[in-house]
């Protein structure tokens, strides 16, 4: 046991070594990376399961590493978070965002939106973040609601005064709040009545293996119910497939987002997509 126990010592220790130097590489590396631009917004559309019509775009960030290509949050959210770099990350994508917002009411249709991840740690530790971002609509002349700031429930869960002071600071301009990931975080659903919330957005646990007969089905229905009741719409997440699209609609869910409508694209790419949706 104690030779086990060793080795499991000696392996641990370098690997803990190695990770706090990967660590510290990639939030140099961040930093270059603000400086130097090389982050990339990424847009997917947000379907109405109704008709098909492209309604909104999330915004997902995307690095544009020099050596390692193309690199997914997932890789570096968590550190950016660790090391408050998130919140100049955060105003950037902002930034970007209500740029292209803007083009996209104009060619084409008036009430497009776009949606921006917004960061728990950017709630708690940037006191004035809104203010910029207030104002940067307002700097280009476009209304409160071309935005839809996605937020985790966690953040609501901490019930802080402050939060929902922002929350309010939002819904003064127009600024919609959608709820990320739901039904993953916490089971008390008592703060869904408590700040108010435009859009729930399913997460893609409940929609992978979503079918005519699972208990999926009956979990996605009963958010869809409840969401509707209390005023909100609700987008699904990672749907793939159509019958996936079709459980959903038939279940009166308002929007799709996933794969099988697109990936996140460029805005090129994005733009051909709207383009097209425009001919047909
Ligand atoms: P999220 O907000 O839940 O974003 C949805 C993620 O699901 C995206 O991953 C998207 O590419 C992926 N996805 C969309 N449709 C499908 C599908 O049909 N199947 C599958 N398997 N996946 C699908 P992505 O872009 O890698 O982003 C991961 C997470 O990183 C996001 O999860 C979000 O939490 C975070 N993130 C991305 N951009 C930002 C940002 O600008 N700021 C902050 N704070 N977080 C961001
Ligand atoms: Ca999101
Ligand atoms: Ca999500
Ligand atoms: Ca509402």
């Amino acid at each position: 046991a104690k030779h086990q126990g060793r080795n499991r010592f000696s392996y641990y220790l370098p690997s803990m070594r190695n990770e706090a130097k990967r660590r510290m590489r990639l939030s140099n590396d961040l930093r270059i990376a603000l400086e130097e631009q090389q982050f990339k917004v990424y847009y997917q559309p947000i379907v109405d399961l109704a008709d098909g019509s492209i309604r909104k775009a999330e915004a997902l960030i995307r690095w544009q590493h020099p050596e390692r290509g193309l690199i997914n949050p997932g890789e570096f959210i968590a550190i950016a978070e660790e090391t408050g770099r998130i919140v100049e990350m955060g105003d950037w994508v902002f930034q970007q965002a209500a740029l292209q917002v803007k083009r996209w009411r104009k060619c084409y249709r008036p009430d497009f939106q776009v949606s921006v991840n917004k960061s728990p740690v950017q709630f708690q530790n940037d006191e004035t973040f809104y203010k910029g971002w207030i104002e940067q609509l307002r700097r280009l002349g476009l209304n409160g609601n071309s935005v839809v700031i996605e937020i985790t429930e966690g953040l609501l869960l901490d019930n802080k005064p402050i939060v929902n002071d922002k929350l309010l600071l939002f819904r003064d301009v127009g600024i919609q709040v959608a709820i990320d990931d739901f039904g993953t975080g916490y089971s008390s659903l008592a703060y869904l009545k408590m700040y108010d919330i435009d859009y729930l957005k399913i997460d893609r646990s409940f929609i992978r293996n979503l079918r005519p007969d699972s208990s999926d089905l009956v979990v996605c229905e009963a958010i869809i119910a409840m969401a509707h009741k209390l005023g909100m719409k609700v987008i699904a997440e990672g749907v793939e497939t159509v019958e996936q699209r079709e459980l959903l609609r038939v279940a009166g869910c308002d929007c799709g987002q996933g794969y099988l409508f697109a990936k996140p694209l460029p805005v090129q790419a994005f733009d051909a997509l709207l383009h097209q949706a425009k001919q047909v």
